[in-house]
């Protein structure tokens, strides 16, 4: 097969630098990719290029054998050739160099195939469910039953898509291996090039008779009860993905993954703020000048607290450890902030007027701030830095 040199493909120096290549390759993967070019040919093939020249390039020992000798120092082992590779499969060995690239979520466009024993396995699709989360489940990480409807295996034929008893043939066309190999004359002589077969779609089998209930996919839509353990610490938006739960891929594939997105459920009492849970709460005047104790709600029971004398109203409370879990390490958790304001009534009786009446008159009872105290804005920003 007539090759562009892969520096040339990627567009660099012989003397790039890993990153250097590494940009070259992720730009034009990005810009030939099929997802922004679809059904065009010529930007499929600019992909394949692009992503053989990267894996060749981007291995230092096969580069250096490819620096010196060019693609016959390769031994055939330049990887792959591009036409036996599916997209999906490209950018599953490339993943890490796409990472948080907007726009190519999951990839699961592709529906996509594997390889098994150099022939093309069917995946199946990825699905999609949303479930809802009370913070108490996110504080402890939960075990949720959710019933799916998806595709399953087809039991009439075991997945096979033949009819029981008729099985499958060796392909006739491309005897097996799933690819057919076309030698075509040139100028300078002869160009071989290798591609999916069209009779049997790269599985090296055709069937003979196809099952009456799946039509030959080896699936069928069912309904399954999937059993998802969510880890403690999870948020609002995050998906979670588990791998082989999703649509079970044609004539005995890979299953495809499921995908799941975390809805969290306002809780009566706390707002979250990361790791950190928020609460508001009150105390009467008289606690707030001569000191008290109160008792406020956490995810997992009440806990006490001393509100020391002289309180000055919207004080923060830091209980440590009284938050969610993290994500990434349940044995670090958030804190509970809890905003204390002094309550003032709405409406008072004459009686109650008549002692306050009082009140305002002892010096103590005066506003007088000290430039000590800091306002309240400073407070929020220590509180949250
Ligand atoms: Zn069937
Ligand atoms: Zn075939």
């Amino acid at each position: 097969m007539a090759k562009r040199d892969y520096y040339e493909v990627l567009g660099v120096s012989k003397d790039a630098s890993e990153d250097e290549l590494k940009k070259a390759y992720r730009k034009l993967a990005l810009k030939y990719h099929p997802d922004r070019n679809p059904g065009d040919k010529e930007a499929e093939e600019k992909f394949k290029e692009a992503a053989e020249a990267y894996n060749v390039l981007s291995n230092k020992e096969k580069r250096a054998q490819y620096d010196q000798f060019g693609e016959a120092g390769l031994n055939g082992q330049g990887g792959f050739s591009g036409a036996d590779m599916s997209m999906d499969d490209i950018f599953s060995m490339f993943g890490d160099l796409f990472n948080g690239q907007g726009g190519f979520s999951g990839f699961s466009g592709f529906g996509g195939s594997r390889t098994r024993g150099g022939r093309r396995v069917n995946k199946g699709s990825s699905l999609r469910v949303r479930i809802k989360l009370t913070l108490e489940d996110i504080d402890k990480g939960v075990e949720k039953k959710i019933k799916v409807n998806k595709y399953v295996t087809c039991k009439t034929c075991s997945g096979t898509g033949a009819k029981p008893g008729s099985g499958t043939t060796t392909c006739g066309q491309c005897g097996g291996s799933g690819y057919i190999i076309q030698t075509q004359r040139i100028i300078l002589g002869q160009m071989q090039t290798q591609s999916i077969c069209p009779t049997c779609g790269g599985e090296g089998k055709v069937i003979k008779d196809k099952c009456n209930d799946c039509h030959g996919d080896g699936i069928v839509k069912g309904e399954e009860i999937i059993t998802l353990n969510i880890p403690a610490g999870v948020a609002d938006g995050m998906q979670l993905s588990f791998a082989g739960k999703g649509n079970a891929g044609a004539r005995n594939g890979i299953n495809g993954d499921l995908i799941v997105s975390i809805e969290e459920i306002p809780h009566e009492n706390f707002e979250r703020d990361g790791n950190n849970l928020c609460l508001q709460t009150y105390i009467t005047f008289p606690q707030a000048v001569m000191g008290t104790s109160i008792e406020v709600p956490t995810l997992t029971g009440k806990v006490k607290f001393k509100i020391e004398q002289g309180m000055p109203s919207g004080k923060i409370y830091r209980l440590k450890g009284k938050g969610l879990p993290d994500v990434n390490n349940p044995y670090r958790r958030g804190d509970l902030l809890v905003r204390v304001d002094v309550w003032v009534p709405k409406s008072s009786t004459k009686e109650e007027k008549e002692v306050l009446k009082k009140l305002e008159d002892f010096e103590d009872f005066k506003p007088n701030p000290t430039s000590k105290e800091k306002s309240f804005f400073d407070k929020m920003k220590d509180m949250f830095s």
